[in-house]
């Protein structure tokens, strides 16, 4: 079993205190879904645990299986086993799918390590018929004209594909239509399992109607305020997040 601890972490952009103190272990076969309104930090967290440049990490500790990842540039971090997953949905006109995974996972190899291309192209082949994926997928360029179920595909089979230790899920703001919402959580379900964590960021109660969630937590003004089973989700769902914002205050 692996565990990502975040520990007491603060982050700063610019001069701004964003996060101000999120103490959270995840540990492999467990899903753990991170709410709360825009704005309170969520996504400048999941950036920060995937070493992005842009996020300073002021205070506290992300911890790999007792390891500090503080001194370790983001691709060292993906290397070890953290993905961070639905951030950059850009186009890569020219370059097909089955091109950027092989990238992807050479990228991930260590130096002179050499991928094999049949070997590959097994993997890629069993990993789209697990996610039920059609082959004529893979000669798509990345992106290019997809919609948004496509991109979805497209990242889930990126986070199959790398097989890590930790995914780190941000659904942005942007509208899942109901296509991309059923192709994130069949991919999830069919990806959750012993040898994988997962974090999901998301303001949608209705995804986890389909990705049952282990732990639910929320987040407000850079910080987990309330922790609960999938009943809070619910409970969000059916009540909002006034409630718990004056619970926090009032605490
Ligand atoms: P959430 O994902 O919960 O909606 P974010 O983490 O995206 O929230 O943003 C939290 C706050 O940090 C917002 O006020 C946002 O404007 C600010 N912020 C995030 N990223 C940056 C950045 N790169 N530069 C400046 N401000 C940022
Ligand atoms: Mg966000």
């Amino acid at each position: 079993m692996s565990s990502l601890e975040i520990r007491n972490l603060h982050v700063s952009t610019g001069d701004k205190e964003i996060v101000k103190g999120v103490t959270l272990t995840i540990n492999t076969g467990e899903v753990h879904a991170v709410m709360g309104p825009n704005g309170t930090g969520k996504s400048t967290m999941a950036k920060a645990i995937a070493g992005h440049p842009d996020y300073t990490i002021t205070g506290g500790d992300v911890i790999l299986d007792g390891k500090s990842m503080l001194d370790m540039e983001s691709d060292e971090r993906a290397r070890a086993g953290i993905f961070l997953a639905f951030q950059y949905p850009s186009e890569i006109p020219g370059v097909s799918i089955a091109n950027f995974m092989r990238a992807a996972v050479q990228a991930r190899m260590s130096e002179g390590e050499e991928i094999d291309a049949s070997g590959f192209y097994k993997r890629l082949y069993q990993k789209m018929d697990l996610l039920k994926i059609d082959r004529k997928f893979t000669s798509r360029s990345v992106n290019e004209g997809f919609s948004g179920g496509e991109k979805k595909r497209s990242e889930i089979l990126q986070m199959a594909m790398l097989e890590p230790r930790f995914a780190l899920m941000d659904e942005t703001d942007s509208g899942l239509d109901i296509d991309a919402l059923r192709v994130v959580s069949d991919g999830v379900n069919h990806l959750r399992g012993p040898n994988l964590g997962i974090l999901l960021i998301t303001h949608y109660q209705r995804l986890l109607g389909y990705i049952v969630p282990d732990f639910v937590h929320v987040m407000i003004d850079g910080c987990i305020v309330k922790s609960g089973d999938r009943s809070l989700a619910l409970e969000l769902e059916a009540r909002g997040y006034d409630w718990v914002k004056k619970e926090f205050a009032s605490a």
